[in-house]
């Protein structure tokens, strides 16, 4: 038996396997533990790297032995292995946690229920175009621990969800940026929404008045939410119309406007590379961020104009025809189904369905009203797509069961000038495996379609 500290990490994924390398580095005993299979990619990292690790089972008497565990966001606290290391109050931390331990870089983290990763995205690449060495974590790119270990920057630009914002404690964000909150993963959170909102805040904790806090003050839940709690950080609100004190806005002449006390930049909402409302918000956030790190303003106007985008968020597919195909695959809820249509100026055939949350679709309901000419339900489970809509509009409803025969609908009920929208409201697990293979393959059927 070593006297050495040890460190259990729960999951062995992205983040498991950063935490991994980092906790060895550190001079920590290491247990990686995954109830599940590990996937080939890391099950050789831990190989390569001599890191311990188990898969299939838990052993709990040494996970027990634990100073500290690391658990993969994706674990929810109520299976039997975090039962039982909650009740022997062995201290429970996210890898962000524990990668922020070691390192004194600049954090800008970003959260929020929609936008994140279009948002940090946008960040990360103000950054790299003004020439900072900046790392991207979180959910995307390597973990931060990896970076921490072996692949040092002086600034991150870190995704944070609300998962990995339960498990942190002394971590500090430089700059916070809350994009929205609309209720999401509630089966998470006790089914109180409350709780959700209170975890989205975490990204405020531990700051400073030399620290930022960045948000969009249209929101009626964090609004409320800052009526009720002290901020420490110095705050820039983003609206889309200019109230007092706010940091950003849209003005008169339809220009985009960021103040902070550092930078004065105006730039027309036209020449912004993101259209739609929902990201002139994300980048009024993206470049409230890059002031506040003094990048120059012609940086930031060059990088909001050139930006490609990130794949599965309105990524525009090509036109056939003269109908131009759009695919949002990563809209996997009614809020950011809205936005989409919000930024349609065709008509447009709108393609829904999947696995349902819950969903109400009366949200949408005056943006399909005014832009929507049909809607092709695609899914396994069409039922309540095809009810509400049936009921509540005069459009054509087309019930379909599977990728090719929703394009073939959606080719069928499109004509030169319109647009198809894949914006779907829904998980897509029923017929794909996940957002990323729904929209990818609606992309090759698309592109199929143009060769045909
Ligand atoms: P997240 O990482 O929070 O899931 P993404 O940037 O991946 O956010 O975008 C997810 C979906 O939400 C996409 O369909 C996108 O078009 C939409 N969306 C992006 N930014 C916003 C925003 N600020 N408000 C609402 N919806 C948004």
């Amino acid at each position: 038996m070593s006297d050495k500290k040890l460190i259990v990490i729960l999951g062995a994924g992205e983040s498991g396997t950063g935490a991994a390398i980092l906790a060895k580095d550190r001079g920590f005993d290491v247990l990686v533990s995954d109830s599940g299979g590990i996937a080939p990619r890391y099950r050789q990292i831990l190989v390569d790297e001599g890191i311990d690790f188990e898969e299939g089972s838990h052993s709990m008497e040494r996970i027990l032995s634990a100073a500290e565990v690391i658990k993969s966001p994706g674990i929810p606290l109520d299976v039997p292995v975090m039962r039982e290391i909650i009740a022997a109050g062995i201290p429970v931390i996210s890898e962000i946690e524990f990668a922020g331990r070691y390192t004194d870089s600049k954090m800008v983290c970003i959260t929020g229920s929609n936008g994140k990763t279009t948002t940090t995205s946008l960040i990360y690449h103000i950054l790299r175009k003004a020439g900072i060495d900046a790392g991207l974590a979180g959910n995307i790119g390597n973990s931060l621990a990896y970076q921490v270990a072996r692949d040092p920057h002086p600034v991150y630009v870190i995704e944070l969800s609300s998962f990995q914002l339960d498990n942190m404690y002394d971590f500090k964000a430089n700059i916070a940026v809350l994009m929205n909150i609309t209720p999401d993963h509630l089966d998470r959170y006790d089914y109180k929404f409350e709780n959700y909102v209170s975890a989205k805040f975490r990204i405020l904790q531990n700051q400073t008045a030399h620290d930022a806090f960045i948000y969009w003050n249209d929101d009626p839940v964090i609004k409320a939410q800052l009526e009720k709690i002290t901020v420490e950080a110095r705050r820039f609100p983003f609206t889309e119309h200019r109230e007092e004190d706010t940091a950003a806005y849209i003005d008169a002449e339809d220009n985009m406007v960021i103040n902070t006390p550092g930078t004065s930049l105006s730039m027309p909402r036209a020449d912004l590379a993101l259209h739609g409302l929902h990201n002139i918000f994300n980048s009024m956030a993206a470049a409230l961020s890059a002031s506040l790190l003094d990048i120059r303003r012609s940086d930031i106007r060059e990088a909001l104009e050139d930006f490609a985008g990130v794949e599965h968020r309105l990524e525009p597919v090509g036109t056939i025809a003269g109908v131009q195909w759009i695919n949002d695959s990563k809209a996997t809820n009614v809020n950011s189904c809205w936005y989409a249509l919000e930024a349609m100026n065709r008509p447009t055939v709108l393609i829904l369905g999947g696995k349902d949350k819950g969903n109400d679709y009366s949200e949408i309901l005056p943006l399909v009203n005014e832009k929507v000419k049909a809607i092709v339900a695609m899914g396994l489970h069409n039922e309540k797509i095809m009810e509400f809509f049936t009921a509540n509009t005069s459009l054509p409803v087309v019930s379909t069961d599977n990728l090719n025969d929703a394009i073939a609908e959606c080719q069928r009920l499109a004509t030169d000038g319109d647009t198809v929208l894949l914006s779907p409201c829904c998980a897509s697990f029923d017929l794909f495996k996940s957002y990323e293979d729904r929209g990818r393959r609606f992309k090759d059927a698309v592109r199929a379609l143009g060769k045909s």
